[in-house]
């Protein structure tokens, strides 16, 4: 497999940081994962480029690791919260240039993020809000929460939709709501134009504010 250039290294082999790990790798860049526990890398031994046993809260073995070399870190040790901070706020002074960490609650998340950590994750909580879309309204295919107030949405189009143009349904002066793609068979229109005609089959991707969002799934 050609390897692409940006060099990732994922701390913590939980359910996350494996998931996180064997995808990034699946995906062909190359991915250092780390973890104190010896029975997870012997594991993990043939699943990403390299799997090397540290203890992520001391420094000189962050050194050895060479982590500052990283272009992304992911920071996915779960339960013992103080390893999490310890580890993100070494990695962030070495002057790593975008380090992800796993928060288990807000306020571990505000800790994080006062700490200069790029992007803060909730998996837990984050997956727990797409199902429950899921579940309210079937034709949700897929939900992601980009701030409190906005997210993507990616949903079967509501029949209502069918044989009008995006121009006639207006969806963003009534809705608040831009469909930035249509999926429609193995065909993916990416920023549509405003003469493009709903098909009776199409999926479509939304960004919107909650609200148009609520309205949008109540539509179909
Ligand atoms: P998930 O929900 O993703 O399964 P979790 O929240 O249960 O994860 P843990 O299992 O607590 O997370 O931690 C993930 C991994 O982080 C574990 O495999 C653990 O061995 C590793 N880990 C914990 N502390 C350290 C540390 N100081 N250095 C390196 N790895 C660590």
């Amino acid at each position: 497999m050609k390897k692409k250039n940006k060099q990732y290294a994922v701390i913590g082999l939980g359910r996350f940081g494996t998931s996180v790990a064997t995808t990034l790798y699946e995906m062909g860049y190359e991915v250092l994962a780390v973890d104190n526990d010896e029975n997870r890398i012997q594991e993990f031994s043939d699943q990403v480029t390299h799997v090397i046993q540290a203890d992520t809260t001391d420094e000189e073995s962050l050194i050895a690791l060479g982590i500052r070399n990283f272009d992304v870190v992911i920071v996915a040790i779960g339960e013992n919260v103080q390893a999490n901070i310890l580890t993100a706020l070494q990695v962030k002074e070495m002057g790593v240039p975008y380090v992800v960490a796993k928060a288990s609650n807000s306020l571990h998340g505000k800790l994080l993020q006062k700490i200069g950590v790029d992007r803060v994750v909730y998996p837990e909580r984050d997956m727990g809000k797409r199902v429950a879309h899921n579940l309210v309204s079937n034709s949700v295919l897929d939900y992601i929460e980009l701030s409190p107030e906005l997210s993507i949405v990616e949903v079967s189009a509501p029949n209502k939709l069918y044989g009008k143009t995006l121009m006639e349904t207006d969806l963003r002066a009534k809705y608040e709501i831009n469909v930035v793609a249509i999926k429609r068979g193995d065909e993916l229109i990416v920023s549509p134009l405003p003469t493009e005609r709903f098909g009776a089959e199409d999926i479509i991707v939304v960004v919107g504010s909650r609200n148009g969002i609520e309205k949008l799934e109540e539509m179909v």
